[in-house]
């Protein structure tokens, strides 16, 4: 049985179209393909939802489904989505150059305009504390440029360019078979509508010959590994006065020696000595802008946390800065000179007579070896 479209999207059955879109938008971030490669059930939902939204955004369906129910919008002629394509063409009615998706659909051979040049990824890796400073980069990638030969038209300097007599420009042939036309791409011009005689010899007829390229990048600070940038035009060229692509950064960010981040939060972990944590001390913890001084307070206890207010990374929408966490461990000091022993020594003898045993009364507990 097919679900209800009402819960698929989790609004009411009287819910707006604003409620709906909102609805709608949510899952299919949640669930889109590029967020979820090679997610059969994130894939499912997105479909899923993307039909629901389909039918509930138009006001006709909507009330023919209200009435009947599924067979109420398949009788009128709607099947769902057959083809991908679909469900990403509703999709770009909504996303289209806001979240940096790119669901461009394919081209036929059949067309004969401009086209658009292919979207490029490019995986960039950064150190951490680029991350967190933001950094600019320059990278080199290969792309399809236009030939500066022919300027892309694919023909050999002098030679003439002239429409295809066998298709007369159209790119398409048209055939009748019995009672039905049947068009295909022009074998003569293959589908270019243009012909010439002899190819130009630095792209040999293509329009387009690979070339490297440097591109700079401006990393913003904040950034996390899998945060992706978009760089309009720096994909490969279009064709025949098409557009250029775009070319996508995906950024890896490395580890770092001492350091670790959870959300906008960094940490680490210090190391000082017993007597330090009973008497209180400053110790200089490092910083991602250097170090810093900070106090540890007598009597301090192993695994306690310090923070840092705003000490983090920063947040990329804006929003307040991260903190650091330093967590503190405690070490045994070893190698004690004859004299720091007298003193401990003495100070035991101290403790030991204090009412119950002082600090070191017994505490048994249970505890689970591993
Ligand atoms: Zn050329
Ligand atoms: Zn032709």
């Amino acid at each position: 049985m097919k679900k209800d479209y009402y819960e698929i999207l989790g609004v009411s059955k009287t819910a707006t179209i604003e409620e709906i879109k909102k609805a709608y938008r949510k899952l299919a971030l949640k669930y889109h393909p590029d967020r979820n490669p090679g997610d059969k059930e994130a894939e499912e939902k997105f479909k899923e939802a993307s039909e629901a939204y389909e039918v509930l955004k138009d006001e006709e369906k909507r009330r023919l489904y209200d009435m009947y129910g599924h067979k109420g919008v398949s009788s009128t002629g709607f099947n769902g989505f057959s083809q991908t394509e679909d469900i990403f063409s509703a999709f770009n009615d909504l996303f289209e150059d806001f979240f940096g998706f790119s669901a461009t659909r394919a081209r036929t051979s059949s067309d004969v305009g401009p086209e658009r040049g292919a979207d490029l990824r490019y995986d960039l890796s950064i150190s951490f504390i680029e991350a967190a400073t933001g950094t600019e980069k320059e990278i080199e990638i290969q792309r399809l440029e236009t030939c500066s030969r022919c300027s892309g038209s694919g023909a050999a300097p002098g030679n003439q360019i002239v429409t295809c007599p066998t298709c007369k420009g159209r790119g398409q042939i048209i055939r009748s078979e019995g009672f039905f036309q049947v068009s295909t791409p022009c074998p003569n011009c293959n589908g270019q509508g243009t012909i010439f005689t002899e190819p130009c010899p630095s792209c040999h007829g293509k329009g387009r010959t690979p070339q490297y390229r440097k591109v700079k990048i401006k990393i913003p600070a904040g950034v996390d590994t899998g945060a992706r940038l978009r760089l309009r035009n720096e994909g490969e060229a279009g064709v025949r006065g098409g557009p250029r692509g775009d070319l996508y950064v995906v950024v890896h960010v490395e580890p770092h020696e001492y350091f670790s981040r959870k959300g906008n939060d960094l940490y680490c972990e210090i190391e000082i000595s017993s007597i330090q944590a009973c008497l209180g001390d400053t110790v200089e913890v490092p910083t991602l802008e250097g170090s810093e001084q900070i106090k540890i307070p007598a009597g301090t206890q192993p695994g306690a946390i310090f923070r840092l207010k705003g000490k983090g990374f920063p947040d990329l929408r804006g929003f307040a800065q991260g903190d650091q966490l330093i967590k503190v461990k405690l070490v045994t000091p070893t190698n004690l000179t004859a004299k720091q022993k007298e003193l401990l020594e003495e100070f035991l003898e101290i403790e030991k007579k204090k009412e119950k045993g002082g600090f070191f009364k017994k505490i048994f507990k249970k505890v689970e070896f591993s």
